[in-house]
């Protein structure tokens, strides 16, 4: 039986105006080598200056992991040659990170599990290259982009594990506004360090580091192509020569992982302090500010539950992001009820969406759902036609009154109408309304059932089942 270890690295871009250290724009999709100048081109002479708001948002993070947050740390030199990279050198955090020892909270099979984080530092991103054809290009729009590159213990012991980390960490630092960790887009972005061991071996075996994957699917399958091909390794006692330190590439077609290159050690990087920078010395005021943090998932999940007596599960899949928690809490102030508005932004709403819609551009937004929530509550509607006029309004662009008038689905719950109905089908089917009186309280259904026909099924089912008892118990 083995174990599997994991340990992840994720790089987040942070969300700054401007580059860390240069006032270049962070835009993304421009033309290629527009938001460039001499600093982030690497050209001789230029000097870096760091960027404050990248400092400000790297102590939110720490605040957020309850970690320790560096009054003091430095930049360091990571070279390496790579076309991408102008300097020949990443300027990145090597010995005294701004941020250390925090840890975060997964839940798996309903347990609270703890997961340390070692570090988070700041450092540049790298341009792109680009290849057509037999022709490489490169664009240097994204070097010098801000990343936050925060690496975790090796405390995961499933893939499940890690995607539960990883989503914890994407909400985290979209609910701190730090980053719009846009995953297709490249602002967060996962390797995976893996290994295996037998089970109650306390020592770890060798590592190898699954680069770049882009969405949560691919890791999960990467995962497990991995932790197969390193088992099958070790029983088939080709272990130490097939799994060695090394950089693997996850191939998103054959989903299997295939060896790219040896692994660097660190000495190979020639870390040295950056001879242009200063150290960071965070001052009080910095400090001070970065604790004011917004309500992170866990607090609030547990807020929902507390106050909207909510399921934990739903307050769970609602606080996963910072929209869905946002749209929940704005039906509920537009004053729907909190049962409902859970099943129909949940369920309803989000299962009707299609392509890339998302809750940010959702047709139904958050008042218009409420509003639909409420006319199921005020018995306007049924909730059974109130999915017709969802499924219209994911269409057409018009307010939620107008939508059911013009479907027609109106609820009749006007007691003089309802008891015309009644008293017409009562009046058909005498014979039957005299076995009810002797007893055959069966056909209560019956009548219920030509009730709501007679009315096309618009008929409110409680006020025909009220005005119903009434008349036949007379
Ligand atoms: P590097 O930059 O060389 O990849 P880091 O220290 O940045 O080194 O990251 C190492 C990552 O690998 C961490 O997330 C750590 O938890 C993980 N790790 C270390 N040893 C193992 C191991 N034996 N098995 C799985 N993961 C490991
Ligand atoms: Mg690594
Ligand atoms: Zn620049």
């Amino acid at each position: 039986m083995f174990e599997v270890v994991i340990g992840l690295e994720v790089h987040v871009q942070l969300n700054t105006k401007t580059k860390i250290f240069c006032s270049c724009a962070t835009s993304f999709g421009e033309e290629p080598n527009t938001n460039v100048c001499p600093v982030c081109l690497g050209l001789p002479g230029a000097l870096p200056v760091l960027n404050e708001e990248a400092v400000r948002k790297a102590i939110s993070f720490g605040y957020a992991i309850n970690a320790t947050i560096n009054k003091k740390s430095i930049f360091n030199r990571k070279n390496y040659f790579y076309p991408d990279l102008p300097k020949g050198y990443q300027i990145s955090q090597f010995e005294i990170p701004i941020v250390e020892n925090g840890e975060l909270f997964i839940n798996i099979n309903n347990k609270t599990k703890r997961i340390g984080i070692t570090r988070a530092h700041l450092e540049e991103d790298a341009g792109k290259n680009i290849h057509h054809g037999d022709e490489s290009y490169v664009d240097l729009n994204r070097a010098g982009t801000p990343l936050l590159e925060i690496v975790s213990e090796p405390d995961m012991r499933s893939a499940e594990e890690a995607v539960e980390y990883l989503k914890k960490l994407h909400a985290i630092v979209r609910y701190l506004d730090i980053s719009d960790a846009n995953m297709q887009e490249g602002s967060f972005r996962c390797d995976v360090n893996l290994s295996i061991r037998p089970k109650g071996d306390e020592k770890f075996y060798t590592r190898v580091e699954i680069k770049n994957l882009n969405s949560f699917r691919f890791i999960q399958k990467a995962i497990e192509y991995e932790v197969e091909r390193q088992i099958e390794a070790w029983e088939d006692g080709i272990y130490e020569e097939e799994v060695v330190q090394e950089t693997r590439l996850f191939d998103t077609k054959t989903f299997k992982t295939k060896s790219m290159r040896g692994k660097e050690d660190s000495a190979e990087y020639r870390y040295f302090p950056e001879p242009d920078l200063l150290p960071v010395i965070l001052t009080k005021e910095m400090l001070e500010k970065g604790k004011n943090i917004p309500e992170l998932p866990d607090e609030k999940r547990e807020r929902f539950v507390r106050e909207y007596k909510i399921k934990e599960y739903d307050a769970n899949v609602i606080t996963s992001s910072v929209e869905m928690a946002r749209f929940f809490e704005d039906m509920i102030q537009e004053g729907a009820s909190p049962k409902l508005s859970v099943s129909w932004l949940t369920v309803e709403l989000i299962g009707r969406f299609k392509g890339d819609t998302t809750i940010e551009n959702s047709p139904v937004d958050s008042k218009k759902l409420a509003k639909l929530v409420k006319r199921i509550e005020d018995s306007t509607i049924s909730a059974k036609a109130a999915k017709d006029v969802l499924d219209f309004l994911m269409e057409n662009d018009i307010e939620v009154d107008e939508a059911i008038d013009k479907l027609g689905v109106k609820q009749v719950s006007d007691d003089s109408a309802i008891l015309a109905m009644i008293d017409e089908i009562l009046s058909k089917n005498k014979d039957k309304v005299e076995e009810y009186k002797n007893g055959k309280e069966k056909l209560f259904g019956f009548f219920v059932g030509q009730v709501m026909k007679a009315s096309k099924g618009s008929a409110n089912p409680k006020i025909v089942n009220k005005l119903l008892k009434e008349r036949l118990s007379t």
